[in-house]
């Protein structure tokens, strides 16, 4: 069983109401293979929301030396952490072993993030629940990475 990025299956719960829909992606929950998550909602954010950026790593953020904030400076790390745990939940519920996740999403990159400034510079890194999920043993990758079933 495969966790995915609920975005990527067409389900509108990008911050901007709307979705990455990847073709492969929604073959997969189609076949019954996977289990669709959006760390975010999960977290209790709401859809619509505003964009959100990691300030320093996630593992920063898991210590509590980082913080998640909005295009407005809001402060909404303990939103990301739930909805990364519960993600987690979700995996070992449904005994997942594999997710595809989206990537670039503070929650859901695999290989790159946004730097936190808000200008669009990506940086090496990745998404709070990919992290909390690799280091759960769970394989993440992303759905540009994704070598098929
Ligand atoms: S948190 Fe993940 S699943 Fe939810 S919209 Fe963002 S990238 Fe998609």
């Amino acid at each position: 069983m495969y966790l995915i990025s609920s975005c990527l299956c067409g389900v509108n719960c990008k911050y901007n109401g709307g979705n990455n829909l990847n073709e492969r992606c929604l073959e997969l929950f189609n076949e019954g293979k996977a289990i669709l998550i959006c760390p975010e909602e999960l977290g209790g954010l709401s859809t619509p929301r505003l964009p959100a950026e990691i300030k320093g790593t996630a593992r920063d953020v898991i210590n509590n030396e980082g913080k998640v904030i909005t295009k407005d400076n809001m402060d909404i790390t303990e939103a990301f952490l739930k909805g990364a745990h519960e993600t987690l939940h979700i995996a070992i519920l449904s005994n997942a072993k594999k997710a595809i996740l989206k990537e670039g999403s503070p929650s859901c990159g695999v290989n790159f993030v946004y730097d936190g400034s808000f200008t669009g510079r990506k940086i090496n890194g990745k998404g709070i629940t990919t992290t909390i999920l690799e280091e759960n043993g769970i394989e993440v990758v992303s759905e540009v990475n994704f070598g098929g079933k």
